[in-house]
């Protein structure tokens, strides 16, 4: 995910594509969590005074399991308006190789920021079975139907 300087002298530039899985390197030590899919990217980028402005759509699909009921599911998370601004002078200058900008960190650590502290396959999860059986003798009283409802589903 690299910006050469070079093409830019004129006119901005359009960067599209993915980012394969070894290039993320997320560190992650979440075992309910894993990236097993390429982070997709759609940037604009454009010479601004002393830098590059980078405008557009970062996606990644992470592989959660939920932290309730550990069912595995697939969180999409998108930044559709990621904006960065990186100065090419000054003290703060972004690091150029070859003539090369290298957006990868960036995009990492803004993709980091994305992920859930505690994966939930839904807001609402009830949980494991045995835990809703176990509560499900005190709701049988209030509302026994909706319950040999879900009984029945075996869910
Ligand atoms: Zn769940």
């Amino acid at each position: 995910m690299k910006v050469n300087l070079r093409h830019l002298e004129e006119n901005e530039l359009h960067l599209k594509g993915d980012l394969p899985v070894a290039d993320l390197d997320f560190g992650l030590q979440d075992e309910m969590m894993a990236v097993s899919k390429p982070l997709h990217y759609d940037l604009q980028v454009e010479k601004v005074a002393h830098g590059l402005l980078v405008q557009g759509k970062l996606e990644l699909k992470l592989d959660c399991r939920c932290v309730r009921c550990l069912k595995s599911f697939e969180k999409r998370m998108e930044l559709p308006n990621w904006t960065l601004h990186l100065p090419l002078e000054g003290e703060e200058k972004t690091p150029v190789d070859n003539d090369c900008v290298d957006l990868t960190p960036y995009a990492r650590e803004d993709m980091l920021l994305e992920f859930p502290q505690h994966p939930v396959c839904k807001p609402d999860c009830a949980g494991l079975k045995k835990d809703r059986h176990g509560k499900a003798e005190t709701r049988t009283e209030t509302s026994p139907t909706a319950w040999n409802e879900l009984d029945k589903l075996n869910i």
